[in-house]
């Protein structure tokens, strides 16, 4: 198992390291237990919205600037998440769980087809993109998330 994200040892360095080399699209690798432990599909879709990075951009192509951000964004989204609640880490980081309260607060998932909050709107950008990818939806601003 890989760190919880809101350890210390969950790094950019860290992430970096393990995204060295692979292909698999940068998602995969935050759903990967054994690189970051716990972080559901949700939460990923949340994360990589706020940093700016599509969900199939090859892992490889993570930059170190980029990693940063999306270290950050992780754990902003989650210590949102954990104080909109009013609960624990625990019952909000798991893969299929239901995320009750902060439901409200996504900006992306489950918003296919509604503006992107921080775009301009059409024709400049048409909206949130919803995709499969390894059978689970990733949801995603097709405009400012760059892949
Ligand atoms: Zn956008």
């Amino acid at each position: 198992m890989g760190p919880e994200p809101l350890e210390p040892q969950f790094t950019a360095a860290t992430l970096l390291a393990a995204c060295a080399d692979r292909k698999a699209p940068l998602k995969s690798m935050l759903l990967d237990q054994k690189i970051v432990a716990g972080l559901g599909n949700i939460y990923v879709a949340e994360a990589l919205y706020r940093a700016d990075l599509h969900p199939a951009l090859p892992a490889a192509s993570l930059t170190r600037p980029a990693a940063g951000k999306l270290v950050r964004a992780i754990r902003a989204v989650l210590n949102e998440a954990v104080e909109a609640g009013g609960s624990s880490l625990r019952d909000y980081v798991r893969p299929e769980g239901d995320m009750g309260y902060f439901q409200h607060a996504w900006r992306v998932y489950g918003r296919a087809g509604e503006p992107c909050p921080r775009c301009p709107g059409p024709p400049a950008c048409a909206g949130v993109e919803r995709m499969t990818q390894s059978g689970r939806s990733s949801f995603f601003c097709p405009r400012h998330q760059k892949s």
